[in-house]
Order: structure tokens, then C-alpha cells, then sequence
């Protein structure tokens, strides 16, 4: 399970983000850069937003809501040639095809 990552601030070096335990976090952790102890930022845990791969994919989630991308690849109906294997796993080439 990862653990949740909290933003710091080092009034010398700034933000910095440590990963702690939720039973472990703490107001206050030592700078990496300066050992100074810096104040834990007023920032939840990091859920997404802010520019992540999870906030983009949010957003572009959204986007298909209002504006549906083109279908690429092939339509149904169509002869299916994939670019590639649907499955790594080699026990499922012993699989039957349709
Ligand atoms: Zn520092």
C-alpha cells in the first residue's frame, strides 16, 4: 500500500514533499536539503489535482463527457488487426481464439 505523501516547506529551501505512514506524520520534519525543520504545509494528503497524472486524466475524462473524441482504430463489424497483443501473459496464447 503507498503511503501518502505530505508537502513540507522549508522557509529556506521550499516545498518539499515527504511520505510517511499516516500514523507517522508529524507538524514538523527535517529539510533534505538543510536539515532545518520545516513546518508540515497546510496541504491534505496529495489525492490528484495540481497538474498530476491522475488530475489530467480526470480532466480528460471529463472532456469526453462533452466532447467525444474520434474513434480510431477499428470499428465494429471491421477485420481486427491489433497493432498489438491484448495480453503479454503467455499462458493466454494457449487460449482459444474466436
Ligand atoms: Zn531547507
Amino acid at each position: 500500500m503507498p503511503m501518502p505523501l505530505y508537502e513540507f516547506r522549508c522557509d529556506e529551501c521550499g516545498p518539499f514533499d515527504v511520505s510517511l505512514p499516516m500514523s507517522e506524520v508529524s507538524a514538523a520534519a527535517p529539510c533534505p536539503s538543510c536539515a532545518q525543520p520545516a513546518r508540515r504545509a497546510l496541504t491534505p494528503p496529495r489525492l490528484g489535482r495540481g497538474g498530476s497524472t491522475a488530475a489530467r486524466l480526470h480532466d480528460a475524462t471529463a472532456r469526453t463527457a462533452s466532447e467525444p473524441g474520434l474513434v480510431s482504430g477499428a470499428l465494429p463489424g471491421a477485420p481486427r488487426r491489433p497493432s498489438r497483443p491484448v495480453t503479454t501473459d503467455p499462458r493466454h496464447r494457449s487460449l482459444p481464439r474466436p
